[in-house]
Parts: C-alpha cells; structure tokens; sequence
C-alpha cells in the first residue's frame, strides 16, 4: 500500500481549517493529519489532537502552548505541543509533510505558507492574503521551491478547473487562449442595501452573510466586496492575467463559482453548493477527485441563476484592489494591510463600515509604489501601512468626536 499523504493544517481552528478536517476525516485510508495549529484556542485544538492524533501541535501563545502540552500528556496523547510563530513555518516545510493547508487568516500567514512553497510542498493555499502581499515573490517560491500550488478559494479553484487541460494543469502558467476570467461574488449580506443604510450596520449584520459561513474578517471582506478585490489581485498572480482580463460579476445565488472564457467564445463554468468542502477536497485529491461530504445540488430546484454588473459606487473597496493590481510592487501590500486595520477597527466597533473604505484610500494615496523584490521590501510595505492606517483610525475617530 503506498504511504499516506501528510498534511499539515494551518489555522485548524478556523472555518477552512474545521472543513479541512471533515474532508480528511472521510479519507483515513489516503491522509494523516501531521500537524495542527491555532492562534489560541487551545479548546479546539485539544479536541482536534485527540481526534486526529498529530505528530506536532503548534500555538502561537507561548501560555496557551504550555496547557495544551499538559492537557495533551494527561490525556494520554503523544501530539507534541510547538510555540511561537516561527514553529508554523518549521511545521509547514518540515521533511515528512507532503501537503500543507494554508489556512491562518491574514498578514499572519506569510512566513509559513512562503515556507511551504520554498520546501516544495503541495500548497493547498485558502489564505489569499499571503499572496496578495507577497505576489511574484511568492509565485517565484512556488516555482523555485517545485510546489505545488492549488487554490483552495472557491473562485479560484473553479477557474483552476475551468483551465485544467494538457499542458495547463499548474497555476501560474500564461494561457494565451484565455480571453477572460469571471470571478463571481455573491454581493454579500448589504448587496441591496441603499447606500444610505450601509451608514450604520453593525459588525453582527456584515458577518452575516447569506451563502457561506466563513471567519470574522473575511465575512467583513465579503460585506464591502474587498474580498472580491482580493480575489481579483489573486488571480492575476495565479493564472498570470493582467488586472484587465479578471472582471467581476455578482451572482447572488452562488452556485457558479467561476467562469473562464476562451477566445473561441466558449465560456466554461464550475457549479456546485457553497460548501467550501468541494475545493478543499479538489485541493487534496488532486489530479483524482474524492469525496467531500458535499450534497449533490439540486438545479432543478435552484431552477435560476442570476448575474449582475457590481456597484462601484457603493462598494468602492472594489476599485481600490483594481487600483491596487494595477500600479503592482508594495501597493498591494499596503492594500491588504490597511485593510486589516480597518476591518478589526470595525470589527471592534471603532469605525463604521463607510469609514473602511476611506481608511483604505488615505493610506494608498499616500503610498507611492515599491518593488517588493524581497520578503523585507513587502514587511516594511505592511508595517508602514499599519501605521499609517493606525494614524488614519486616529483622524477618523477624532472627527466622529
Ligand atoms: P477563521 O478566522 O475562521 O480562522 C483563522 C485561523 O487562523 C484560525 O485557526 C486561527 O487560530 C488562525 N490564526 C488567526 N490569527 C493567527 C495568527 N496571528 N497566527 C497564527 N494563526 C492565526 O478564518 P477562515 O474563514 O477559516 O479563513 C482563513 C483563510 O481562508 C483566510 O485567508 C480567508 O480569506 C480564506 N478563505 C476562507 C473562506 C471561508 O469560507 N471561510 C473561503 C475562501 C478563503
Ligand atoms: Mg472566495
């Protein structure tokens, strides 16, 4: 019998990560779980060592790491606990890993997909953020490292299915037939909301969004569709398309995840439920496909599928990330981080969902592009944006006061 796949799954705790494990649940004869880890849930990933049984478990507080090793001990469980950042790196691109998980949210999870991709792993990559940040940088990794680099996120991993064909089964490969790419998004949970209402929604009212159930700040993305600007720049970078040929179409239903048109005219598509366990499961199988758990969708009962052109106007979030793609280097860096800022301001309830937005703006307009040739050149791109997001959060609350 050939030896199971190792995975490592970063950010286990996590929406991604708690799909993941269902799907390598399914599996037991094809995976083992190598490794977990968490920010600080130690609950949850106690619960999940004893249920996976991991060779390594890695928090990144150093406190909730030493409770996990004396709950895990007492417990009989042989899952040795890991602390500190740098251990999710050494977890991702250690020997006997063949696939990783790249699902920590956020800025956070860098370092350790960079590594995964340096150590020639199958990437399996759901944290977009890494990539919007880092862009060739970490594309130049992948290839440099011979990973494997698979789209976990929705969209993209229907565009990735939509291209697979001989000679066009790795991302990151220039597809001269392809006239166009069509990322779909839902619209999120404000996607009829008179932009006189956006005004005052609360944190609650954006995380809950209609079609899938997802993390805080993603949730908050998908409210003000700079998830879908993200999305955009990840695609570029995957499919190596400039910014002009990955346009944007809202589909409330979300059922196709994404369209890819050929310059013969053929338009092809994926469908299927909004259950990120369908590209977690593509991700993992690949090139086979498995099981995922996923019910099979109905379209005699979804009987319509709509599409839209998105609002600019309302959503401004979308043309900063366009702006963003466009002027290349740091920029996108400084996108991303200054999003965060603003996301967990709002999420704290000290900025209001329209200020988002113009956080955003004032940081990029007073940023003028770098190369972000190093892993150095992008860090100090996102921690000057951080601050000057911090310094903007400040002008904001000084004017509501
Ligand atoms: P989540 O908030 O539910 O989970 C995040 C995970 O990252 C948790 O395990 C948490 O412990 C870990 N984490 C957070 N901060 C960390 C830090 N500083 N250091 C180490 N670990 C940290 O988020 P999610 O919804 O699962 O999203 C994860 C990633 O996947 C995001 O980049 C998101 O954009 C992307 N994604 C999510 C979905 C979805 O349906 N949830 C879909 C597409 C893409
Ligand atoms: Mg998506």
């Amino acid at each position: 019998m050939s030896r199971k796949m190792q995975v490592a799954v970063l950010g286990s705790t996590g929406s991604i990560g708690l799909s993941t494990l269902d799907v390598l649940a399914r599996h037991p004869d094809r995976f083992e779980v190598f490794a977990l880890t968490a920010n600080n849930n130690v609950a949850k990933l106690r619960e999940q060592c004893l249920a996976h049984c991991p060779q390594f478990a890695v928090v990144v507080d150093a406190a909730a790491a030493a409770r996990l090793a004396t709950d895990l001990l007492a417990a009989g469980c042989k899952t040795r606990v890991l602390a500190g950042e740098a251990a999710l790196s050494e977890v991702a691109a250690h020997e006997q890993v063949d696939a990783v998980m790249a699902a920590i949210v956020g800025a956070a999870g860098l370092r350790s997909s960079l590594a995964a991709a340096r150590a020639g792993k199958r990437i399996m990559l759901a944290n977009k953020e890494a990539l919007v940040m880092s862009g060739p940088l970490f594309m130049q990794a992948v290839r440099e490292g011979g990973a494997t680099l698979l789209p976990v996120d929705s969209e993209h991993n229907a565009v990735f299915q939509c291209m697979s064909g001989p000679g066009a089964t790795q991302a990151g490969v220039t597809r001269a037939d392809v006239r166009r790419v069509l990322l779909t998004a839902s619209g999120g949970p404000f996607l009829r909301a008179p932009a006189s209402a956006l005004r005052a929604v609360t944190p609650e009212q954006a995380c809950a969004h209609p079609r899938w159930v997802m993390g805080r700040k993603i949730s908050v993305d998908s409210a003000t569709l700079m998830n879908k600007g993200l999305e955009q720049i990840e695609a570029c970078l995957l499919f190596a398309l400039p910014p002009a040929q990955v346009e944007v179409v809202v589909h409330p239903q979300s059922i196709v995840h994404s369209l890819v048109e050929y310059i013969d005219g053929s338009m092809l598509a994926q469908l299927g439920n909004p259950d990120m366990r369908t590209p977690i499961a593509h991700a993992l199988g690949w090139p086979e496909r498995i099981g995922s758990g996923v019910e099979s969708l109905d379209i005699v009962r979804t009987a319509r599928l709509d599409f839209e052109a998105p609002d600019a106007a309302r959503f401004p979030c979308l043309g900063l990330a366009r702006a963003a793609a466009e002027a290349g280097g740091t920029m996108p860096a400084v996108l991303n981080a200054a999003n965060e800022v603003a996301v967990e301001a709002f999420l704290q309830r000290r900025l209001s969902f329209l200020e988002i937005p113009e956080v955003i703006e004032r940081v990029l307009s007073r940023h003028s592009s770098l190369p972000a040739s190093s892993l150095d050149d992008v860090l100090s791109a996102d921690d000057w944006a951080r601050h000057e997001a911090h310094a903007a959060l400040r002008a904001a609350a000084g004017v509501c006061a």
